[in-house]
């Protein structure tokens, strides 16, 4: 592995791909590449961050995130707790400061933190003396996933500068869009929002997005196609008339995709809907999916990520309540 230990990086925390520059996100990739080269060895293991503790504190469900954290923890030696809110005093009606504080005197090196509304994994990171590593927070930021998104795409097309993608679906409620359309406007790709105007936030052109209300509009000629999960879980009420006519219109078949290039890449973060933003048959098909590449790419993005943080050198100020001199590139 190349020596790049000289590099310091300019965060403490990474609470979002806002604030992170374009040479901040290459290092990250160009070094999950490695971890990439590094997994697909019969020994997975380094002891980087051996003595080093991280705790995994998930308010929300998760399978794909959190099992990937824990194993890029362990792959680099650390020493990694699972806690989620259904297990912990959380439900027993701590605040989350005083969650936070708690955890604090336990003196962990990284703090992993999944919560349900948006900032509080912000709020949380200026109670604690370590590393915070944003895991999604609400409908605001999933940094890691559009990390992993990038890595992917970086790998199959070479690049990310002037390509463009679509990301489709309920984007409304999606911290993946959000990371995703940071990132790709930092790294020069062209975005387009396909999705029903009640599964739109307002002011999209502020994010520099083009905005579809139609598939085959959208989806004509991109060289990415990203599908997004309708987020149930954050709707309150109705924001399509059915799944059946969602799908109808806005999932993505063997005809819609037939619109962008020939080439052209399935990506879904998961947990996929089959049958409801996703055809079952193109989520699965090899030539053209790459959604499991996406878990692979997370493992090694976490741990770059990981390692990353554990550069820091020890003597940063302490963050103040905006985020502070270093937190402010998060
Ligand atoms: N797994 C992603 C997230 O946590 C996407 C999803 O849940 O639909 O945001």
């Amino acid at each position: 592995m190349s020596d790049i230990s000289a590099n310091q990086p300019p965060f403490r925390h990474l609470l979002g791909i806002e604030g992170l520059s374009a040479p901040d996100i290459t290092e990250i990739l160009d070094l999950s590449d490695e971890y990439v080269a590094q997994n697909r060895q019969v020994d997975k293991k380094r002891s980087i961050l051996g003595g080093r503790t991280q705790i995994n504190l998930f308010f929300e469900t998760s399978t794909r995130t959190r099992t990937s954290f824990e194993l890029a923890g362990k792959r680099l030696g650390a020493d990694v707790i699972n806690m989620t809110a259904t297990a912990s005093a959380i439900k027993k009606g701590e605040t989350l400061i005083d969650t936070a504080a708690t955890l604090n005197a336990m003196h962990p090196d990284t703090l992993v933190v999944r919560h349900p509304h948006s900032g509080a994994v912000a709020l949380l990171s200026q109670k604690m003396d370590c590393s915070v590593i944003n895991a999604g927070d609400g409908s605001h930021e999933h940094p890691t996933q559009a990390l992993l998104d990038a890595l992917t795409i970086r790998r199959r097309l070479g690049h990310l500068h002037g390509l463009t993608v679509a990301i489709c679906g309920d984007i409304l409620h999606s911290r993946v869009a959000r990371s995703n359309i940071m990132l790709l406007n930092i790294m020069g790709a062209h975005v387009r929002a396909i999705a029903p105007p009640t599964l739109l936030p307002g002011q999209m052109d502020r994010m520099g997005v083009d905005v579809y209300h139609n598939m085959e509009k959208g989806l004509r000629d991109v060289d990415i196609v990203m599908m997004l999960r309708l987020q149930n879980e954050r709707m309150n009420g109705a924001y399509v008339p059915s799944t059946r006519e969602y799908y109808h219109f806005f999932g993505l078949d063997q005809a819609k995709l037939s619109k962008a290039k020939p080439e052209a890449l399935i990506m879904h973060p998961g947990p996929m809907n089959r049958g409801v933003e996703i055809d079952s048959e193109l989520a699965d098909d090899i030539n053209r999916s790459v959604i499991r590449e996406q878990v692979e790419m997370g493992v090694a993005v976490r741990m770059a990520v990981l390692d990353l943080l554990s550069r820091r050198p020890s003597n940063l100020p302490p963050i103040g309540p905006s985020g502070g001199p270093d937190g402010g590139a998060s």
